[in-house]
């Protein structure tokens, strides 16, 4: 079989294949004449590839986006968006962000010349007051990791400069919940390692634009030189994701809102956080951001117990993985204080669970036999 017969073989395969194929090759063949300013659409992997570009549409037809790029994680994509703005910008961010983009801010966004405008609480009145004249970007976590605080993307947007860029991180949310591109954010970004990907086996992060301006093109080409785009073979599990990204979404979040209506009221819980309670505060002011599909897989617990019981607790659970991660189709808790450090942002007594696609009735057994195990409170 000489080299042409086998390509062609190739191309009849990845033709007829019903799972896309081809999708993971990361350079492409050339015409004679193509330069590398005028050859074809598809070079080189660290520009653009097939599997990339398809999940990325994918991913922009869900965000209501006019475009998306995906990065290899989650803090590829942030610390990206930052690395694009010019130096002598400064930032807005409250203290309510992941944080490993604090220590990202706090020890190396001064090496680009940008300035942090820190804000204690992630509210608008905050938010908007923090903001000075070389502001161009505001960065908000729209439903907040750990701790579940709602933002309201709909009004700051409405009260925010023109030239500022909002970017909303709606990972704890994901597009089926909420798409802040229509409640004016200019950029919305996903850790897709979390419920997209949502089968803990794929790490990467997705940035979606309203418009595709300088500042885009700019994150393109620092995507490029930098070298952090998406795995090719992410990328195939990621457009595998997206397939039953709603499916998993809506399941996941209707047994989150049962296990926490069910987990309030346990002697050994003092408080259950989850948007979709009616004691979960400024919830009815806020739902109007949301597309009203659900309210996501995560719930926080704060317990009666202390650190060290917390930590057991989630340790004796036989479906429940303890793990740090969430959004996937298990379920998995684990107490957050434990998993932070450098940044503290967590009570000793929270635990966060991720409700996955498991019986809700199984899961509620193995957390109750779990706690079997403490005594209760004398009070109750
Ligand atoms: N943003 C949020 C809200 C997260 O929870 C995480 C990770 O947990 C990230 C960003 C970072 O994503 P990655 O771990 O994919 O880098």
């Amino acid at each position: 079989m000489d080299k042409l017969t086998k390509l062609e073989k190739y191309r009849q395969c990845s033709d007829a294949a019903i799972v896309p194929s081809g999708l993971e090759s990361t350079a492409f063949i050339q015409g004679r004449s193509a330069t590398a300013e005028t050859g074809a659409e598809l070079i080189y992997a660290r520009q653009d590839y097939p599997g990339c570009l398809v999940a990325e549409d994918v991913l922009a037809d869900y965000e209501h986006a006019t475009s998306c790029m995906a990065f290899s994680s989650g803090m590829a994509a942030a610390t990206s968006i930052f690395q694009a703005l010019d130096p002598g910008s400064s930032v807005v961010v409250p203290k309510q962000v992941y944080w490993p983009l604090q220590v990202w801010l706090n020890e190396f966004s001064g090496n680009q010349g940008i300035q942090v405008n820190w804000v204690e609480r992630a509210e608008t009145d905050a938010i908007l007051a923090a903001i000075d004249d070389n502001t161009k970007l505001i960065w908000v976590e729209m439903l907040t990791n750990p701790d579940l605080h709602l933002l309201d993307v709909r009004g700051l947007s409405r009260r925010t400069r023109g030239d500022i860029k909002l970017v909303v991180n709606a990972t704890c949310l994901s597009p089926i919940l909420a798409k802040p591109l229509d409640l004016g954010a200019d950029l919305v970004m996903h850790s897709v390692t979390k419920i997209i990907g949502g089968h803990n086996d794929l790490i990467g992060g997705a940035v979606s634009t309203a418009v595709e301006d300088d500042f885009w093109q700019k994150l393109s080409r620092l995507r490029w030189v930098l070298g952090n785009g998406m795995s090719a073979r992410d990328a195939a599990m990621l457009y595998r994701s997206l397939m039953t990204l709603k499916q998993r979404v809506l399941a996941a979040s209707a047994n989150a809102l049962e296990i926490a209506e069910r987990l309030q009221g346990h002697p050994l819980v003092d408080k259950v956080i989850y948007p979709g309670l009616s004691t979960y505060k400024g919830k009815n002011k806020l739902k109007s951001n949301l597309t009203g599909e659900g309210y996501g897989p995560i719930i926080g617990l704060h317990m009666r117990l202390d650190s060290e019981q917390c930590r057991d607790f989630c340790a004796n659970t036989l479906v429940w993985r303890n793990a740090t991660t969430f959004g996937g189709y298990m379920s998995c808790l684990e107490h957050r204080a434990s998993a932070e450090y450098m940044i503290n942002q967590s009570q000793n007594d929270y635990v966060r669970l991720s409700v996955g696609l498991e019986s809700v009735d199984v899961l509620l057994d193995d957390l109750f036999c779990a706690l079997e195990h403490y005594e209760l409170p004398i009070a109750v």
